[in-house]
């Protein structure tokens, strides 16, 4: 039987916090309040232990050294620092960045502010699958780029990006790589030696931990990446995040990377077999359309298209139900269809009629088979009234 209704299947625009997340960051607002930059006292010597443990548990998840993980305020943070720190500070070597036209917003919009400065951007495009053509970007390099952005893997379709092809060609041209990492860090293995990168953008949100808080990897050697910070003050995070530490949000991150590095095993099996079995189920259903690639892909996320229905009458239909999300929770206030699903070449009709299901930890396969049955009734009853079936249907 399921019970706690609506079922959450939009875990790509945010997590609920776990448990044992909480229990570890609830000291850290009262007894343990102290500020983690008072070098006098008790107080602060607990909170810098606690932020000092935090650390070791991000880093250790990506593989990195815990003085190369600055703390932000989230993954949008990351990004706006990754992308223009690294525009000021290399403006000696050159003006030219390269990403792709299916990053999130908070790339994207960095680059246009960049623009705005005098920086040139290369926005490459991806193939259907949701993967960029290596070749292309090989072939946008020039002697004046200084940085590739190329997110891990996409938070519309969940597909995985080919970051270590992508680093071979970077550090063949001796370019640096920023990767934004909000969907994949937790849920996937990172490592950013393994993988080649030199920048990383983290969100605790996106993987069971508090809103507000994230992390940025910033490589310390081979080579050491230098930027210049975007927030100006008492400079913590060695003078690239000025601002009093969010202690109990940060050690929330910690935590959970640490659960996250403990479970990704066994929950990526979990997930993926419940999401395999939620994608086959609705693809059976006539006129469905699999959005982005199935091999590299998210264990957690699939993206459908349900031909000729519009997702939001799809939404409002099983909105006691289900809470799923069509194209990305930024763009679900304005009608445009998703630009995510437009550069995949969707038309705007199939761009309009998908949907987006993110599977997470606290789902069990009753509320996957309960979601298939709702969606399937949903739809039929959706076409069985639909005009602009019937006219497809007549010609
Ligand atoms: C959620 C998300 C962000 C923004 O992260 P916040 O921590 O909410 O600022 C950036 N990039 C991607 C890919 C995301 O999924």
């Amino acid at each position: 039987m399921v019970t706690n209704l609506p079922i959450y299947l939009d875990h790509n625009s945010t997590t609920p916090c776990d448990p044992r997340v909480v229990e570890a960051m609830l000291p850290f607002f009262n007894s343990a309040f102290g500020n983690a930059a008072s070098r006098s006292h008790a107080f602060g010597w607990q909170a810098e232990e606690a932020v000092k443990c935090a650390r070791e548990q991000v880093a250790k998840l990506i593989g990195a050294e815990p003085g190369e993980i600055v703390f932000t305020s989230g993954a949008t943070e990351s990004d706006n620092l990754a992308l223009k720190g690294v525009f000021e500070m290399y403006a000696g070597k050159g003006n030219h960045i390269i990403t792709c036209n299916i990053e999130h917003k908070a790339v994207l919009d960095s680059c246009k502010h960049i623009e705005k400065l005098g920086g040139e951007v290369s926005y490459l495009n991806v193939k259907e699958n949701g993967l960029i053509d290596l070749a292309e970007l090989e072939a946008a390099i020039r002697p004046q780029t200084i940085l590739i952005s190329i997110m891990y893997a996409n938070n519309e379709i969940g597909t995985i990006m080919p970051m270590k092809e992508i680093s071979a060609i970077a550090r063949k041209h001796d370019v640096l790589l920023f990767s934004d990492a909000a969907q994949a860090v937790g849920k996937i293995p990172v490592d950013v030696n393994a993988d080649g990168i030199d920048l990383l953008a983290i969100s605790a949100h996106k993987m069971y931990g508090p809103k507000g808080v994230g992390a940025l990897y910033v490589r310390r050697k081979n080579p050491r990446v230098r930027l210049t910070a975007q927030i100006d003050g008492g400079g913590h995070e060695k003078g690239m995040r000025s601002g009093t530490l969010n202690v109990p949000g940060i050690v929330g991150l910690g935590k959970a990377c640490e659960l996250c590095l403990m479970e990704m095993e066994e929950e990526t099996v979990r997930l993926g077999s419940l999401r395999d079995k939620l994608e086959n189920a609705l693809l059976q259903m006539d006129d469905t359309h699999l959005n982005g690639s199935k091999g590299n892909r998210l264990p957690h996320t699939t993206n459908i298209s349900f031909k000729h229905l519009e997702s939001e009458a799809l939404m409002m239909g099983f909105s006691k139900e289900l809470a799923v999300s069509s194209g990305s929770a930024c763009m679900s206030a304005t009608p445009e269809p998703s630009y995510v699903l437009k550069a995949l070449g969707l038309d705007d009709e199939l761009a309009h009629s998908s949907l987006r299901f993110g599977i997470g930890r606290f789902n069990t396969e009753e509320e996957i088979d309960y979601a298939i049955e709702q969606v399937t009734k949903t739809v039929s009853r959706l076409r069985e009234t639909n005009p602009l079936r019937e006219m497809h249907k007549n010609g």
